[in-house]
């Protein structure tokens, strides 16, 4: 095994929550980060933590569903850091209704975020890591893609990315690069504190009530999902490919 040439990865929706704790834990692995989020702001103020840590990052502001916006920004990336090599399909949405109520638009906006970004993203970073033979691609699933009532779109869209993954598993194996996925239960992040407003009920009693079913007895944290990217985007991970890992505290959430 040769290795990395280009220890340089994108984090996508890297402006809080999984993508900025996944994006913080790749740098104290010796990454430089690429932070994307629609945001700028927030994944540039991510970049300045980590280069004050004595990292090299940079944030950029795209979405992730628009073809331009994803080639400029990975363009940058692999100017201003070098050729990426490592990709996190992060950046996530929700838009839970009940089917009779859903409406196309929460339906196409959670296939372009999820589907069509990771597409996209992939697509645009992959001709990086062919050329050096060597590349780790990420995509974050979710428990949802075993079925969730509400989330007709984003169960879909999760259970997709996992369809996607094992493609290009098989796609890109031979150019050194693995795909995996991580389908995560419930993490406490921005994501799930805007569900149980929607709910009405505080985050705090919607934590409680969730960790009661979940196996381990608490909730995960960011971090819970960054430890098993940093391993999946490891030289020691290179016969891990095609693999859809949950990390819930359990079997499924
Ligand atoms: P989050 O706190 O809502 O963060 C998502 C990030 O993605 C935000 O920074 C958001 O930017 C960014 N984003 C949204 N649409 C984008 C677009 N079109 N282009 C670029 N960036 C975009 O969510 P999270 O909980 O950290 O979730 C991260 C991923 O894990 C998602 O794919 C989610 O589906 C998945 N996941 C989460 C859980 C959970 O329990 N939290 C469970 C399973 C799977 P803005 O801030 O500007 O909106």
């Amino acid at each position: 095994m040769t290795g990395s040439p280009s220890k340089v990865a994108i984090v996508t929706g890297a402006g809080r929550g999984i993508g900025a704790a996944v994006a913080a834990r790749l740098a104290r692995d010796g990454f430089a980060v690429g932070l994307l989020d629609l945001d700028e702001a927030s994944c540039a103020s991510g970049a300045e933590a980590i280069t004050a840590a004595g990292g090299r990052a940079i944030g950029v502001g795209l979405d992730v569903s628009d073809s331009a916006q994803v080639d400029a920004a990975v363009t940058r990336v692999a100017e201003e850091l070098g050729a990426p090599t490592v990709l996190i399909n992060n950046a996530g949405i929700t838009r839970d209704n009940m089917l009779f109520k859903m409406s196309e638009d929460d339906w196409d906006s959670v296939m372009n975020v999820h589907l069509r970004g990771s597409f996209l993203m992939s697509r645009a970073t992959q001709k990086y890591m062919t050329e050096q033979k060597w590349g780790r691609i990420v995509n974050l699933s979710s428990t949802s893609a075993l079925g969730n009532r509400g989330q007709a779109n984003y169960s879909a869209a999760k259970a997709g990315l996992q369809g996607f993954t094992k493609t290009l598993a098989f796609e890109l194996g031979k150019f050194g690069v693995t795909a995996n996925a991580i389908a995560p239960g419930f993490i406490a992040t921005e994501m799930t504190a805007a569900t149980a407003e929607r709910l009405g009920i505080s985050f705090e009693d919607m934590k409680k009530g969730a960790a009661q079913e979940i196996p381990v007895r608490r909730v995960g944290e960011p971090e819970d999902i960054a430890n098993v990217a940093s391993f999946l985007v490891s030289d020691e991970a290179s016969f891990v490919s095609g693999q859809v890992i949950y990390v819930a505290g359990g079997p499924k959430a």
